[in-house]
């Protein structure tokens, strides 16, 4: 990694303490993680570890850490093992995150402190099956029932869905006014009334679940932040995930720039290594180059966040760049390695197939170029 020297010292702890557990810990249990099970003991010492909440202030319960360290976390994690990121991610992003900055004082002592310590997990349900993009046109309803709300409705390809404990749901609580009729509750995935569906068959990322939500008339009284405030919710914790995402894609890159130059120094093909010859330095020439690029763009993002300032433009453009970036040096790495590349045995094919998906959650990168064009444009 380029940029030691640009880390504090407390992120370069961070960053060594996560790459030990990765080392140590994760990445033996890699292959069969994305092969379907789902990594509950990694789990537990994440939480162990202080690495659920890392960002949640230390007086909420939380690690008190920065959006760099959150960031170089999720690369090292995202290095090793694809699902295992994604737990992470939504754990901290999509579940702590906004928890932390809408939640009322009781509901981050009850719910916020329990994601934290892992104690439960949590899922975030904004998209539905005909609204991904568009999530303001959502169809789940929730309506006033006595002192809390009954919320109706579908949510689609819900990651940690299958083992969350609680999910935030976005609902329309004023169809009428539009995306600002939109609200957030918090629910108990146990609650009658709320049926988690079967894990979808994913191209990869197979530890991690993503299920199809129902809600039928779900008793909802825990409202997060004000009535009508749910758009704005889901979108700004959006913006701040996709510096996670972006830290993603360069993690499963980078993991194949290492296995693909270890792969090129051993491999020969007439009479010398294929690291040899030049279309396979190129490769990892431009691989290099990219995966440094894209690190700088998330870090920018990150640094921008910790200071208070506006990030959104930015983490688009790491998430954008990272992500393009991550298909082709995940497809570089399996040329590389040829026929082998094409096989479970190596590593890189986990990586190429899980790559796949940073372009498209949270924020396709269409719809993100248009939000930098908005920036740019007006
Ligand atoms: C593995 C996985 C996990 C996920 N986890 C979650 C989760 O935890 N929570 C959650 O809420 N959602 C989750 N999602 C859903 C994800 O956020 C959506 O799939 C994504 O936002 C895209 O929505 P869509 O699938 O409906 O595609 P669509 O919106 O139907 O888009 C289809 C295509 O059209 C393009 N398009 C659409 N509108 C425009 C436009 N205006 N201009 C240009 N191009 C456009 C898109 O970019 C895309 O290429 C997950 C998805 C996956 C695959």
């Amino acid at each position: 990694m380029a940029d030691d020297d640009v880390l504090t010292e407390e992120q370069g702890m961070i960053r060594g303490m996560v790459r030990d557990f990765c080392e140590n810990e994760a990445a033996p249990r890699a292959a069969e993680t994305d092969a379907g099970r789902f990594p509950r003991e990694l789990v537990g010492r994440l939480a162990e570890l202080g690495l659920l909440g890392m960002t949640v202030p230390a007086n909420e319960g939380g690690g008190g850490m920065d959006e760099v360290s959150f960031s170089i976390a999720m690369e090292e994690i995202s290095a090793v093992c694809p699902s295992l990121s994604v737990i992470f991610a939504v754990q901290n992003s999509l579940a702590c995150a906004p928890l932390h900055h809408y939640g009322s004082a009781a509901q981050k002592q009850k719910i916020l402190k329990a994601l934290v310590s892992g104690e439960k997990l949590g899922c975030f349900g904004l998209s539905e099956p005909s609204a991904g993009s568009d999530a303001a046109a959502l169809r789940t309803t929730a309506t006033r029932s006595g002192d809390g709300w009954l919320i109706n409705g579908a949510k689609r390809f819900i990651s940690n869905s299958k083992e969350a404990e609680l999910c935030i749901i976005f609902a329309a609580t004023d169809r009428e006014l539009g995306h600002k009729g939109i609200s957030a509750f918090i629910a108990d995935t146990g609650a009658p009334g709320f049926e988690v569906g079967r894990p979808e068959e994913k191209l990869g990322l197979g530890g991690s679940s993503a299920c199809d939500l129902r809600f039928e008339n779900l008793d909802a009284d825990s409202l997060l932040g004000e009535e009508g405030q749910g758009f704005e919710i889901a979108m700004t914790t959006l913006d701040a995930g996709r510096i996670g995402v972006a830290a993603q894609a360069v993690g499963f890159a980078r993991a194949c720039l290492d296995a693909s130059v270890a792969y090129a120094r051993e491999r020969e093909s007439f009479g010398r290594p294929i690291a040899g010859h030049q279309p396979i330095q190129w490769k990892v020439a431009d691989m290099a180059t990219e995966i440094d690029a894209a690190r700088l763009l998330y870090l920018q993002a990150a640094r921008l966040k910790d200071a208070g300032r506006p990030f959104s433009a930015e983490a688009a453009m790491a998430k954008v760049f990272a992500s393009d970036m991550a298909q082709r040096a995940t497809s570089e790495a399996v040329q590389i390695h040829g026929g082998n590349g094409y096989m479970k045995a190596y590593p890189v094919e986990r990586f190429f197939r899980a790559a796949k998906v940073t372009q498209i959650y949270e924020g396709t990168n269409e719809i993100l170029r248009q939000l930098i064009a908005k920036h740019l444009l007006g």
